[in-house]
């Protein structure tokens, strides 16, 4: 007799389900629940799966102060809550599932989730990016003993110590920034001499006392044995190693799409953006991408939102035009 990984037998083991949608989207950041707000106006019955990351880094952001709308800024979670309260408003289905498989070599296109096999007569892909690591000793081993990629989720065990945080663009100077809340202080070790994030942060750091700069430096081991006790630093230019004493360490070196899943049946650049036109739709017809799957560039909750609500009126006008040849 088979046994399946829950211990049952095959055959009593809970059937997976098999649904046709209209739309599926994937991914429930900024992009993924504007694409499903627009499919649920346009009457399509969305359905929206999640992803682990529900919300999508923009849920994990403190405060966002440049989505328009919120001149008091607004809290990442809080706008991710109300994205998704508006879609469900007009018939959007918000399902809390992951998908590990794809085939867009069939139409409908069959999406595999934990407990339904999906075939969606449209998808739209809004699955985002994660942090991309440092790659190098003691990081792996130190991940929640000192080593963050979160400073809104991590920050307050920072209390009164010292960190450092690694980077040069926004989000090092905006999660830094978000730091100082917490920690004695913050030092951030930028590879280059100049930074590369914009400039109204560039000044509130450089204007915030407990903020200090290492330039030209890469950060080359972690040390601690059990938490995070330095981190071994090597000057680019004069090619110096030292080493600086801290209690933890942030990395915002920027990010890589969460496209794997489409390796081998979309066209994607070298670094694993889905390529898309004008209108989102990728080198399928029917498939469309939306957000920091698909864009190296902007990487704005404004412009994902906008993206995501793009896609879903593209996927409406296939949608429209298939029916039509049915
Ligand atoms: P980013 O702009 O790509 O910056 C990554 C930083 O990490 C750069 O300074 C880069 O150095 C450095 N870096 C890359 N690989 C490294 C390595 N292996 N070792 C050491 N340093 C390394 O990424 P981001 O800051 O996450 O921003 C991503 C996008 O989101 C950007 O478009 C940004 O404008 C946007 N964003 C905006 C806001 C906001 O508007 N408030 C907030 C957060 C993010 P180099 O400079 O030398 O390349």
């Amino acid at each position: 007799m088979d046994i399946n990984l829950t211990g049952f037998p095959v055959a009593e083991a809970q059937q997976k389900k098999e649904e046709s949608v209209k739309l599926l989207v994937l991914g429930s950041g900024p992009a993924g629940l504007s694409a499903a707000l627009y499919a649920a106006r346009a009457e399509l019955a969305p359905v929206l799966l999640t992803g682990v990351e529900i919300g999508g880094q923009a849920a994990l952001t403190f405060s966002i102060e440049n989505y328009p709308g919120f001149p008091e800024g607004v809290g990442g979670s809080e706008l991710g809550e109300l994205f998704q309260k508006q879609a469900e408003k007009f018939g959007a289905r918000v399902e809390f599932e992951t998908a590990s498989a794809v085939d867009l070599s069939q139409h409908p296109f069959k999406v595999s989730a934990y407990g339904t096999d999906f075939l969606a007569d449209s998808l739209v892909i809004a699955t985002g990016a994660r942090s991309n690591h440092l790659e190098i000793p003691g990081e792996k081993e130190l991940t929640g003993h000192g080593v963050s990629y979160c400073a809104t989720c991590d920050g307050y065990f920072f209390k009164e110590k010292r960190v450092v945080v690694v980077g040069g663009g926004d989000s090092a100077l905006e999660e830094g920034l978000f730091l100082t809340r917490y920690a004695s202080s913050v030092t951030i070790v930028h590879r280059r001499d100049a930074l590369r994030a914009g400039a109204i942060l560039q000044k509130r750091a450089q204007d915030n006392p407990k903020v200090k700069f290492v330039w030209n430096s890469i950060v080359t081991e972690i040390v601690g044995d059990k938490l995070v006790e330095g981190v071994r630093l090597k000057n680019v230019v004069s090619g110096e190693e030292s080493l600086l004493p801290t209690d933890g360490i942030f990395i915002f070196i920027g990010h890589t799409p969460n496209t794997d899943l489409f390796k081998g049946q979309l066209e994607m650049d070298e670094r694993g953006y889905i390529k898309t036109d004008m209108l989102m739709q990728t080198s399928i017809p029917g498939v469309y991408a939306a957000g920091e799957a698909s864009d190296p560039n902007f990487r704005q909750v404004v412009t994902s939102a906008g993206m995501g609500a793009a896609a879903a009126m593209q996927a409406i006008k296939y949608l429209e035009k298939v029916e039509s040849h049915s």
